[in-house]
């Protein structure tokens, strides 16, 4: 498994993770993957996984990095610090190494939430502060927010068939030494890998590489520097795979031919703009996504 470092600390993380979304695998595969250096487990309050996921690292507490969500609800101190304690309980740990603001809340001020996350570090219940569907200037006023800490991470929506990101905040990331968690990086099922890939490329590539699909579409994701994947994987067998998509390269002329061969999505500022302010609007109302 390669390593990377978050965000400009000297804390590694595996190029792999594991996401727990909709995860249904029990203790078994995330073991398997810690046993094979996949030891950043990603999941968020809102996910229904943090008591698996505890449940899970018993007893490995100090090999794996466990890295949760607040959900936008709870941005303002109080509702945020009873969160950190609910997670806390449920992961059966006494701290978080990440914790990530899971979406932007333009309800309630970045510099309330953000002096909430550096009381979390002051009192050794968070190591790191990351934040997850960031733009550019969201990570920016985030930064600006606080006072003694850096944004160490941000997790976004990337893979070879959505890679809006790379328009803007994949570059800021690189400069600001921001480290890119890419969620979703199997496009959310194989299946629709394969159907962003009318001409069969990626077989053929994983193939060139004595490797499967899953691990050619991990790979094109963390040959980028500063980046790591997270696949959720709820199988044994799925998580292995996962694993072996790192400590090999493919090819650059591979790189290149999925980058250009593969149908993706790039949404527009304009699009992404109209999608903030739904948000913001939904938020306003009272409710949050
Ligand atoms: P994903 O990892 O792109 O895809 C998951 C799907 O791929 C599942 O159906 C899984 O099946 C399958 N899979 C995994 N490994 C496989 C393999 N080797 N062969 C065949 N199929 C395989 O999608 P995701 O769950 O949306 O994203 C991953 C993680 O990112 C989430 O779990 C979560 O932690 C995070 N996430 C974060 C946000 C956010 O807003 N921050 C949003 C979405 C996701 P099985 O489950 O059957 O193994």
């Amino acid at each position: 498994m390669e390593w990377k470092n978050l965000g400009k600390s000297q804390v590694l993380l595996p190029a792999i993770g594991l996401g727990t979304w909709n995860y249904t695998g029990g203790v078994e595969p995330i073991r398997e993957g810690i046993e094979r250096g996949a030891f950043l487990i990603d999941t968020a309050e809102s996910y229904g996984t943090e008591e698996v996921v505890g449940a899970a690292i018993r007893g490995l507490r100090d090999r794996v990095l466990v890295a949760t969500k607040v959900s936008p609800r709870n941005f303002r101190p109080r509702d945020l610090a009873a969160a950190a304690e609910r997670s806390l309980r449920r992961l059966r740990t006494d701290w978080i190494d990440l914790y990530q603001l899971h979406w932007p809340n333009y309800t309630v001020p970045i510099v309330e939430t953000m002096a909430a996350m550096e009381s979390l570090i002051d009192e050794g219940k968070v190591r790191f502060i990351g934040v997850s569907n960031f733009s550019v200037w969201e990570l920016q006023e985030a930064q600006a927010a606080l006072s003694n800490c850096r944004i160490v991470s941000n997790q976004v929506h990337y893979s070879l068939i959505e890679r809006s990101i790379e328009q803007d905040v994949f570059h800021y990331c690189q400069q600001a030494g921001i480290t890119v968690i890419a969620y979703s990086p199997l496009g959310k099922q194989l299946s629709r890998l394969r159907q962003h890939d009318p001409k069969g490329v990626l077989p053929q590539v994983a193939s060139r590489s004595g490797k499967t699909v899953p691990q050619a579409a991990l790979n094109w994701v963390i040959a980028k520097n500063n980046v790591i994947a997270i696949p959720k994987a709820s199988t044994v067998e799925h998580v292995v795979e996962d694993c072996g998509a790192s400590g090999w390269r493919l090819a650059e002329a591979d790189m290149e031919l999925l980058k250009t061969q593969i149908r993706y999505r790039h949404r527009g500022r304009l699009e992404r703009f109209a999608q903030r302010w739904a948000r913001h609007a939904f938020q306003l109302s009272g409710r949050h996504l």
